[in-house]
């Protein structure tokens, strides 16, 4: 019985090779799972639940074909897709995670996020990261008709592309103190998160115990799956087949 985590699929009509390839995995891979997490910026973007475009609605049926064979599906935002929602969850037939959230995986306490919120040094992303987060600013937002919102997401990603093209590599990284703090707070002995697309296990030490953090890969050249089976965390990965 195994427990599978993904992140950072940034699904998106432009990469129909990687579309394939998550439905391919959903139907191969993920088949006979007990549960598959999906760790935030699963959409390039996400202007809300009531989008019209097909993509979406795609992707959230083939989602419910898997939980309807009794894997159960949970699903947290990124910072790409920070308004995908229950509607979405529900037509997908999967449960919203907050970030972070703590569960026990096989006996260890794991605390599961984005990853986002561990980039503290970047504090112009942390200061836009607050706003966009913020109830009020979101809600203002999905008042919008979809066609400001479209405009609003290309906004965001070019805004996203100036603000990160001047940045030095360590800032775009995690702050080894926030990964620190949060297993202790969380009382947890592994972290599993994405959004650095930097997929590597890395040994920490927190109040002199062990712990381990696992980072999950981006799905672009690759599809990569964290698979905790009762023994066993492997970090799987495979290449995508952009020949079509
Ligand atoms: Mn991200």
């Amino acid at each position: 019985m195994s427990i599978l985590f993904v992140s950072d699929l940034h699904l998106h009509e432009g990469a129909p090779a990687v579309v394939q390839a998550f439905y391919d995995f959903l139907k191969q891979r993920a088949r006979g799972a007990t549960a598959l997490y999906i760790l935030g910026d699963f959409f390039d973007a996400w202007i809300g639940d009531d989008d019209d475009a097909p993509l979406g609605h795609e992707v959230a049926a083939q989602l419910r074909q898997l939980a309807d064979t009794g894997v159960a599906v949970y699903l947290m935002p990124g910072n790409r897709d920070f308004v995908l929602g229950h509607d979405f969850a529900q037509r997908a037939g999967a449960t919203m995670l907050p970030d972070p959230t703590i569960i026990d995986l096989n006996g260890q306490t794991t605390v599961l996020l984005h990853g986002d919120s561990l980039c503290t040094l970047d504090k112009p992303y942390m200061a836009l990261r607050a706003q966009l987060r913020s109830p009020e600013w979101q809600a203002q937002a999905l008042a919008q008709p979809l066609a400001v919102r479209r405009a609003m997401a290309q906004q965001l990603r070019a805004k996203s592309k100036t603000m990160n093209s001047s940045k030095p590599e360590d800032i775009m990284d995690v702050t080894p103190e926030a990964v620190v703090d949060l297993l202790r707070q969380s009382n947890a002995s592994l972290m599993i998160h994405g959004h650095t697309h930097r997929p590597q296990r890395h040994a920490h030490t927190v109040d002199n115990s062990p712990a381990e953090r696992i980072v999950l890969g981006d799905w672009h050249d690759n599809a990569w799956c964290l698979v905790a089976d009762e023994q066993s965390l492997t970090l799987e990965h495979w290449p995508i087949n952009t020949a079509g």
